[in-house]
């Protein structure tokens, strides 16, 4: 049975190129980035151009970007920094952050730092109101993300960083689920921080990127080296940074025709999914992901139907994998103000530009088989 992956915002399947450009490294890049030698020269040439490529991808100067060990690093850092810096640090987060971003923020709570949450509505858009209202009160530092991985809503970061500006805050932006889905520019958007990895779109998992604004600086969270100007320690996994380059380059060269192709194969994956009784799509429909589908089917409950579409070969989630397994809802769902049965019902479908259209017409097609059988076996339905 040919497998239909469905979870791409947990991580993507790996590039060609991507995987070519591991395997290279690994054989013929032997060198530690930091050493004078001939060996270690190479390794740094791989290092700085995937420099020079994550930057041109994101809109940034080369210096700008500091390597990390992923996104979930890259927040960690960002936040912690922040406020180890900050005389009076006072840190907003918007409710459906990444758990990177949120339970930093509940960590920093806890250490006595002064945070708030950024409430969502119902289809998770933020209520500016209500950061107005918080700016006032002397908040130092905004994390929102571009896009959310569970319902692929897309934030309105240009209005964001103006409030966030002219209250003299700082704003960090998690452009993790963006990365090849939608078109952004870091300098022209305006944001102070950006934090990324391009795992989501077929770059290596482990490694990933914190970016800075022309001015403001990012320490380390670690000690121990002083790699990456002293920014971030340890070091450097050359593979692994090839491989981004090859992903950041692809981006580069393919961005508009993926983003292209991604929204033929929403279209396609709606219309069948529509057809479904009593199902209700998630998140802000007019400001979306295009590769992002979160659907409730009335009755239904989440884990249910992706347990039985595992064993019919199509693979999906009900949200971040950071908190899969765990038996809460998703914190995403409830933020927008499901109560907690509905909240259970959601599921998150997530695709790629390769995603054969066709498959993706077949897999609703299972959904629909699979949440009728459901139905039928509660019968409470109705
Ligand atoms: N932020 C967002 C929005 C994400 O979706 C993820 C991945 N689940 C992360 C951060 C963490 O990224 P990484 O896997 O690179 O640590």
């Amino acid at each position: 049975m040919k497998r239909l992956y469905l979870d791409w915002n947990a991580t993507a399947p790996v590039l060609p190129q991507v995987r070519d450009a591991v395997m290279k490294a690994l054989e013929a890049v032997p060198g530690n980035a930091s050493s004078v030698h001939r060996e270690g020269q190479s390794a740094r040439a791989v290092v700085e151009r995937t420099r020079r490529s994550v930057a041109k991808a994101v809109g940034a100067p080369a210096q700008a970007v500091v390597f990390t060990g992923g996104a979930t690093e890259s927040n960690n850092q960002v936040l912690r920094h922040h406020v180890r810096t900050n005389a009076k640090p006072f840190v907003v987060c918007t409710a459906v952050e990444h758990p990177s971003v949120l339970e930093v923020v509940e960590d920093l709570a806890k250490e006595g730092v002064k945070t708030a949450v950024w409430p969502v509505d119902r289809k998770g858009r933020l209520d500016m109101e209500w950061l107005e209202k918080r700016l006032d009160e002397g908040v130092t530092l905004v994390s929102a993300m571009w896009a959310n991985n569970e319902t692929g809503t897309i934030f309105d970061v240009a209005s964001i960083v103006d409030a966030v500006h002219e209250a003299g805050a700082l704003l960090h932006v998690d452009a993790t689920q963006a990365v090849g889905r939608m078109e952004f520019d870091f300098q022209a958007c305006g944001a102070d921080y950006m934090t990324l990895s391009f795992h989501k779109m077929g770059g290596p998992k482990g490694v990933g990127a914190t970016v800075v604004r022309e001015g403001l600086k990012v320490g380390a969270i670690m000690s121990g080296g002083h790699q990456e100007r002293g920014r971030r320690p340890g070091t450097e996994n050359v593979p692994a940074l090839a491989g981004l380059d090859a992903a950041a380059k692809a981006v580069v060269d393919h961005g508009e025709m993926w983003i292209e192709a991604l929204k033929r194969r929403k279209a396609a994956f709606l219309e069948e999914l529509t057809r479904i009784e009593g199902v209700e799509f998630r998140g802000d429909q007019a400001q979306q992901l295009p590769n992002t589908v979160n659907a409730a089917f009335d009755g239904v409950d989440g884990e249910d139907l992706l347990m039985a579409l595992d064993l019919e070969g199509v693979s999906a989630s009900s949200g971040s994998a950071c908190t899969a397994g765990s038996l809460e809802p998703s914190h995403v769902i409830l933020a927008m103000g499901y109560e907690e049965k509905r909240a259970r019902e959601s599921v998150r479908f997530s695709f790629g530009p390769s995603t054969p259209v066709e498959e993706l017409a077949r897999g609703a097609q299972k959904i629909a088989q699979v949440v009728k059988r459901l139905r039928r076996i509660d019968a409470d339905w109705r």
